[in-house]
Protein backbone atom coordinates (compact mmCIF):
# COMPACT_ATOMS: atom_id res chain seq x y z
CA UNK A 1 0.00 0.00 0.00
CA UNK A 2 1.10 3.34 -0.83
CA UNK A 3 1.15 6.69 0.70
CA UNK A 4 -0.57 7.87 -2.52
CA UNK A 5 -3.75 4.77 -1.77
CA UNK A 6 -3.64 5.63 1.62
CA UNK A 7 -4.43 8.94 0.83
CA UNK A 8 -7.01 8.55 -1.79
CA UNK A 9 -8.79 5.92 0.57
CA UNK A 10 -8.68 8.16 3.53
CA UNK A 11 -10.48 11.06 1.26
CA UNK A 12 -13.26 8.40 0.42
CA UNK A 13 -13.88 7.14 3.60
CA UNK A 14 -13.87 10.78 4.94
CA UNK A 15 -16.27 11.23 1.69
CA UNK A 16 -18.48 8.58 2.01
CA UNK A 17 -18.94 9.40 6.21
CA UNK A 18 -20.10 13.02 4.88
CA UNK A 19 -22.58 11.32 2.60
CA UNK A 20 -23.73 9.21 5.16
CA UNK A 21 -23.84 12.21 7.69
CA UNK A 22 -26.09 14.10 5.58
CA UNK A 23 -28.44 11.81 4.54
CA UNK A 24 -29.21 10.44 8.26
CA UNK A 25 -32.14 12.79 9.19
CA UNK A 26 -35.03 12.74 11.76
CA UNK A 27 -37.36 11.49 8.87
CA UNK A 28 -35.40 8.36 8.51
CA UNK A 29 -33.18 9.04 5.50
CA UNK A 30 -35.50 11.21 3.86
CA UNK A 31 -33.93 15.04 3.51
CA UNK A 32 -36.37 17.73 3.50
CA UNK A 33 -38.24 18.59 0.35
CA UNK A 34 -37.68 15.16 -1.28
CA UNK A 35 -41.25 12.78 -1.59
CA UNK A 36 -39.08 9.52 -1.42
CA UNK A 37 -35.79 8.09 0.23
CA UNK A 38 -32.40 8.96 -1.44
CA UNK A 39 -30.60 5.52 -1.97
CA UNK A 40 -27.43 6.03 -3.21
CA UNK A 41 -27.43 4.84 -7.46
CA UNK A 42 -31.27 5.23 -7.74
CA UNK A 43 -32.76 8.07 -10.05
CA UNK A 44 -36.13 8.47 -10.76
CA UNK A 45 -36.01 8.58 -14.81
CA UNK A 46 -39.72 8.32 -15.05
CA UNK A 47 -40.12 11.76 -16.44
CA UNK A 48 -38.11 10.33 -19.19
CA UNK A 49 -34.78 12.54 -18.29
CA UNK A 50 -31.83 11.59 -16.61
CA UNK A 51 -30.49 15.41 -16.53
CA UNK A 52 -32.13 18.31 -16.79
CA UNK A 53 -30.54 22.13 -16.45
CA UNK A 54 -32.60 24.96 -16.69
CA UNK A 55 -31.37 28.57 -17.16
CA UNK A 56 -28.13 27.99 -15.63
CA UNK A 57 -25.97 30.69 -14.93
CA UNK A 58 -22.17 31.37 -13.43
CA UNK A 59 -19.78 34.53 -14.01
CA UNK A 60 -16.29 34.18 -13.17
CA UNK A 61 -14.59 38.11 -12.22
CA UNK A 62 -18.26 39.52 -13.85
CA UNK A 63 -17.42 37.15 -17.27
CA UNK A 64 -20.52 34.98 -17.75
CA UNK A 65 -19.21 31.66 -18.44
CA UNK A 66 -22.39 30.37 -18.58
CA UNK A 67 -25.90 31.98 -19.71
CA UNK A 68 -29.12 30.70 -18.98
CA UNK A 69 -28.01 27.22 -20.21
CA UNK A 70 -30.99 24.94 -20.64
CA UNK A 71 -29.92 20.89 -21.42
CA UNK A 72 -32.05 17.83 -21.07
CA UNK A 73 -30.62 14.35 -21.32
CA UNK A 74 -32.86 11.48 -21.52
CA UNK A 75 -32.13 8.38 -19.91
CA UNK A 76 -29.45 5.73 -22.22
CA UNK A 77 -28.46 8.75 -24.40
CA UNK A 78 -25.30 9.56 -25.64
CA UNK A 79 -25.53 13.29 -26.20
CA UNK A 80 -22.65 14.90 -28.03
CA UNK A 81 -21.74 18.44 -27.15
CA UNK A 82 -19.65 20.45 -29.67
CA UNK A 83 -18.60 24.11 -29.56
CA UNK A 84 -15.32 26.84 -29.70
CA UNK A 85 -12.92 26.62 -27.29
CA UNK A 86 -13.88 28.78 -24.32
CA UNK A 87 -18.15 28.00 -24.97
CA UNK A 88 -18.59 26.93 -21.07
CA UNK A 89 -18.73 23.01 -22.00
CA UNK A 90 -16.09 22.17 -19.07
CA UNK A 91 -17.30 24.58 -17.01
CA UNK A 92 -21.28 22.83 -17.48
CA UNK A 93 -19.50 19.68 -16.60
CA UNK A 94 -18.15 21.56 -13.48
CA UNK A 95 -21.74 22.56 -12.56
CA UNK A 96 -23.30 19.10 -12.70
CA UNK A 97 -20.50 17.47 -10.59
CA UNK A 98 -20.66 20.07 -8.13
CA UNK A 99 -17.77 21.54 -8.62
CA UNK A 100 -18.86 24.78 -9.43
CA UNK A 101 -22.26 26.43 -8.04
CA UNK A 102 -24.11 28.16 -10.67
CA UNK A 103 -25.24 31.65 -9.79
CA UNK A 104 -28.86 30.99 -11.27
CA UNK A 105 -30.68 28.10 -12.65
CA UNK A 106 -31.80 24.57 -11.76
CA UNK A 107 -30.24 21.13 -12.03
CA UNK A 108 -31.55 18.08 -11.81
CA UNK A 109 -30.59 13.95 -11.63
CA UNK A 110 -33.72 12.58 -12.78
CA UNK A 111 -36.72 13.96 -11.93
CA UNK A 112 -35.91 14.04 -7.87
CA UNK A 113 -32.71 14.59 -7.09
CA UNK A 114 -31.60 18.76 -7.33
CA UNK A 115 -28.09 18.26 -7.71
CA UNK A 116 -27.42 21.55 -6.22
CA UNK A 117 -27.59 20.31 -2.70
CA UNK A 118 -25.20 18.40 -3.14
CA UNK A 119 -21.43 18.37 -2.89
CA UNK A 120 -19.05 16.86 -5.24
CA UNK A 121 -18.26 13.53 -3.65
CA UNK A 122 -21.88 13.20 -3.08
CA UNK A 123 -22.90 13.72 -6.58
CA UNK A 124 -20.15 11.12 -8.02
CA UNK A 125 -21.29 8.32 -5.15
CA UNK A 126 -24.96 8.96 -6.75
CA UNK A 127 -23.77 7.72 -9.88
CA UNK A 128 -22.44 10.74 -12.06
CA UNK A 129 -18.76 9.57 -13.10
CA UNK A 130 -16.33 12.36 -14.45
CA UNK A 131 -13.55 11.46 -16.70
CA UNK A 132 -11.23 14.73 -17.16
CA UNK A 133 -9.18 15.50 -20.02
CA UNK A 134 -6.10 13.92 -18.40
CA UNK A 135 -5.86 10.34 -17.67
CA UNK A 136 -5.36 9.47 -13.82
CA UNK A 137 -4.71 6.22 -13.52
CA UNK A 138 -2.46 5.00 -10.94
CA UNK A 139 0.82 3.65 -12.98
CA UNK A 140 3.02 1.93 -10.65
CA UNK A 141 -0.38 -1.00 -10.89
CA UNK A 142 -1.51 -3.47 -12.92
CA UNK A 143 -4.53 -2.37 -15.28
CA UNK A 144 -6.72 -5.18 -13.14
CA UNK A 145 -5.52 -3.70 -10.03
CA UNK A 146 -6.44 -0.38 -11.20
CA UNK A 147 -9.80 -1.56 -11.67
CA UNK A 148 -9.75 -3.73 -8.21
CA UNK A 149 -9.06 -0.67 -6.42
CA UNK A 150 -11.61 1.50 -8.19
CA UNK A 151 -14.30 -1.31 -6.43
CA UNK A 152 -12.94 -0.22 -3.16
CA UNK A 153 -14.90 3.17 -2.82
CA UNK A 154 -17.24 2.86 -0.33
CA UNK A 155 -15.55 0.00 1.69
CA UNK A 156 -12.97 2.10 4.09
CA UNK A 157 -9.08 2.46 4.12
CA UNK A 158 -8.58 -1.02 6.25
CA UNK A 159 -11.30 -2.71 4.43
CA UNK A 160 -9.47 -1.89 1.16
CA UNK A 161 -6.21 -3.37 2.41
CA UNK A 162 -7.46 -6.64 2.68
CA UNK A 163 -9.95 -6.76 -0.46
CA UNK A 164 -10.67 -9.18 -2.37
CA UNK A 165 -13.67 -8.86 -4.90
CA UNK A 166 -16.22 -11.25 -4.31
CA UNK A 167 -17.08 -13.51 -7.49
CA UNK A 168 -19.71 -11.05 -8.90
CA UNK A 169 -17.41 -8.40 -8.80
CA UNK A 170 -14.79 -10.55 -10.23
CA UNK A 171 -17.07 -11.40 -13.18
CA UNK A 172 -18.02 -7.65 -13.49
CA UNK A 173 -14.14 -6.69 -13.44
CA UNK A 174 -13.60 -9.47 -16.06
CA UNK A 175 -16.66 -7.89 -17.98
CA UNK A 176 -15.26 -4.09 -18.19
CA UNK A 177 -11.69 -5.66 -19.36
CA UNK A 178 -13.16 -6.61 -21.74
CA UNK A 179 -15.45 -3.64 -22.86
CA UNK A 180 -12.47 -1.92 -22.40
CA UNK A 181 -10.36 -3.42 -24.41
CA UNK A 182 -7.64 -4.31 -22.10
CA UNK A 183 -8.95 -7.73 -21.15
CA UNK A 184 -4.83 -9.00 -22.72
CA UNK A 185 -2.82 -6.37 -20.81
CA UNK A 186 -4.75 -7.02 -16.98
CA UNK A 187 -1.28 -7.93 -15.95
CA UNK A 188 0.72 -4.95 -17.07
CA UNK A 189 1.79 -2.07 -15.20
CA UNK A 190 -0.70 0.87 -15.81
CA UNK A 191 2.04 3.19 -17.13
CA UNK A 192 3.30 1.35 -19.32
CA UNK A 193 -0.18 1.19 -21.50
CA UNK A 194 -0.79 3.82 -24.17
CA UNK A 195 -2.19 7.10 -23.92
CA UNK A 196 -5.41 5.63 -25.38
CA UNK A 197 -5.48 2.79 -23.21
CA UNK A 198 -4.73 4.79 -20.45
CA UNK A 199 -7.84 6.98 -21.16
CA UNK A 200 -9.42 3.63 -21.73
CA UNK A 201 -8.57 2.12 -18.19
CA UNK A 202 -9.91 5.32 -16.40
CA UNK A 203 -13.34 4.86 -17.88
CA UNK A 204 -12.95 1.13 -16.81
CA UNK A 205 -12.60 2.44 -13.29
CA UNK A 206 -15.44 4.86 -13.71
CA UNK A 207 -17.63 1.58 -15.08
CA UNK A 208 -16.65 -0.31 -12.05
CA UNK A 209 -18.90 1.96 -10.44
CA UNK A 210 -21.47 1.49 -12.52
CA UNK A 211 -22.40 5.06 -12.94
CA UNK A 212 -26.07 6.28 -14.26
CA UNK A 213 -24.80 9.34 -16.23
CA UNK A 214 -21.09 9.37 -17.56
CA UNK A 215 -19.57 12.72 -18.52
CA UNK A 216 -16.81 12.62 -21.17
CA UNK A 217 -14.46 15.56 -21.48
CA UNK A 218 -12.32 15.44 -24.89
CA UNK A 219 -11.75 11.66 -24.21
CA UNK A 220 -9.95 10.83 -27.73
CA UNK A 221 -7.92 13.88 -27.48
CA UNK A 222 -4.19 13.17 -28.33
CA UNK A 223 -5.45 9.39 -29.15
CA UNK A 224 -4.55 7.80 -32.37
CA UNK A 225 -6.74 7.52 -34.96
CA UNK A 226 -7.22 3.63 -34.80
CA UNK A 227 -7.82 4.08 -30.99
CA UNK A 228 -10.23 7.07 -31.73
CA UNK A 229 -12.27 4.80 -33.65
CA UNK A 230 -12.21 2.04 -31.21
CA UNK A 231 -13.52 4.47 -28.27
CA UNK A 232 -16.54 5.52 -30.28
CA UNK A 233 -17.07 1.95 -30.49
CA UNK A 234 -16.82 1.67 -26.36
CA UNK A 235 -19.19 4.51 -25.71
CA UNK A 236 -21.93 2.90 -28.54
CA UNK A 237 -21.32 -0.08 -26.64
CA UNK A 238 -22.17 1.74 -23.40
CA UNK A 239 -25.31 3.66 -24.92
CA UNK A 240 -28.58 2.80 -23.50
CA UNK A 241 -27.05 0.92 -20.50
CA UNK A 242 -25.50 4.63 -19.03
CA UNK A 243 -26.30 7.79 -20.32
CA UNK A 244 -23.35 9.47 -21.66
CA UNK A 245 -22.49 13.23 -22.21
CA UNK A 246 -19.75 13.84 -24.59
CA UNK A 247 -17.77 16.63 -25.41
CA UNK A 248 -15.39 16.51 -27.97
CA UNK A 249 -14.29 18.61 -31.14
CA UNK A 250 -13.46 15.64 -33.32
CA UNK A 251 -15.91 15.81 -35.59
CA UNK A 252 -14.85 12.43 -37.16
CA UNK A 253 -15.57 10.98 -33.96
CA UNK A 254 -18.58 12.70 -33.30
CA UNK A 255 -20.28 11.78 -37.11
CA UNK A 256 -19.31 8.16 -35.64
CA UNK A 257 -21.12 8.52 -32.00
CA UNK A 258 -24.24 10.12 -33.26
CA UNK A 259 -24.50 8.03 -36.75
CA UNK A 260 -26.02 10.64 -38.61
CA UNK A 261 -29.28 10.58 -36.44
CA UNK A 262 -28.32 11.43 -32.99
CA UNK A 263 -29.16 15.01 -31.97
CA UNK A 264 -26.00 17.38 -31.19
CA UNK A 265 -25.81 20.38 -28.84
CA UNK A 266 -23.62 23.12 -30.24
CA UNK A 267 -22.61 25.59 -27.10
CA UNK A 268 -21.44 28.94 -27.51
CA UNK A 269 -20.81 31.68 -25.02
CA UNK A 270 -22.20 29.73 -22.25
CA UNK A 271 -25.63 28.92 -23.54
CA UNK A 272 -27.14 26.33 -26.50
CA UNK A 273 -26.47 27.67 -30.15
CA UNK A 274 -28.07 24.97 -31.72
CA UNK A 275 -29.27 21.67 -31.18
CA UNK A 276 -30.32 18.87 -33.42
CA UNK A 277 -28.77 16.59 -36.06
CA UNK A 278 -24.94 17.14 -36.83
CA UNK A 279 -25.54 17.38 -40.45
CA UNK A 280 -28.27 20.12 -39.97
CA UNK A 281 -26.19 22.02 -36.98
CA UNK A 282 -23.04 22.11 -38.80
CA UNK A 283 -24.76 24.11 -42.04
CA UNK A 284 -26.46 26.16 -40.03
CA UNK A 285 -25.42 29.76 -40.42
CA UNK A 286 -24.91 30.76 -36.98
CA UNK A 287 -22.56 27.88 -35.86
CA UNK A 288 -20.94 28.44 -39.29
CA UNK A 289 -20.46 31.98 -38.07
CA UNK A 290 -19.09 31.07 -35.04
CA UNK A 291 -16.49 28.27 -35.89
CA UNK A 292 -14.88 30.33 -38.67
CA UNK A 293 -14.57 33.55 -36.22
CA UNK A 294 -16.15 36.77 -37.80
P1 LIG B 1 -14.59 25.13 -22.89
O1 LIG B 1 -14.44 23.90 -22.06
O2 LIG B 1 -15.84 25.15 -23.72
O3 LIG B 1 -13.38 25.40 -23.74
P2 LIG B 1 -14.54 26.49 -20.34
O4 LIG B 1 -15.75 26.00 -19.67
O5 LIG B 1 -13.27 25.88 -19.92
O6 LIG B 1 -14.71 26.39 -21.92
O7 LIG B 1 -14.41 28.06 -20.13
C1 LIG B 1 -15.44 28.97 -20.42
C2 LIG B 1 -14.97 30.35 -20.06
O8 LIG B 1 -14.98 30.51 -18.65
C3 LIG B 1 -13.56 30.65 -20.54
O9 LIG B 1 -13.52 32.00 -20.98
C4 LIG B 1 -12.74 30.45 -19.28
O10 LIG B 1 -11.58 31.26 -19.32
C5 LIG B 1 -13.68 30.87 -18.19
N1 LIG B 1 -13.48 30.14 -16.93
C6 LIG B 1 -13.71 28.83 -16.72
N2 LIG B 1 -13.46 28.48 -15.44
C7 LIG B 1 -13.05 29.63 -14.82
C8 LIG B 1 -12.64 29.95 -13.48
N3 LIG B 1 -12.61 29.01 -12.52
N4 LIG B 1 -12.30 31.23 -13.22
C9 LIG B 1 -12.33 32.17 -14.19
N5 LIG B 1 -12.71 31.94 -15.45
C10 LIG B 1 -13.06 30.69 -15.78
MG1 LIG C 1 -12.93 22.45 -21.96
Amino acid sequence: MTPDLMEEGARRVTAYAQAAARHRTASGGRAAGFARPIVPGEVDTTHGRILYLEDVSVSFDGFRAINKLSLDIAPGELRCIIGPNGAGKTTMMDIITGKTRPDAGTVFFGSTIDLLRYKEAEIAQMGIGRKFQKPTVFEQLTVYENLELALKTDKGVFASMRFRPDSAEGDRLAEVLRTIHLAPHADRLAGTLSHGQKQWLEIGMLLMQDPKLLLLDEPVAGMTDEETERTAELFLSLEGQHSLVVVEHDMKFVEQLTQGHKKVTVLHEGSVLAEGKLADVQSNDKVVEVYLGR
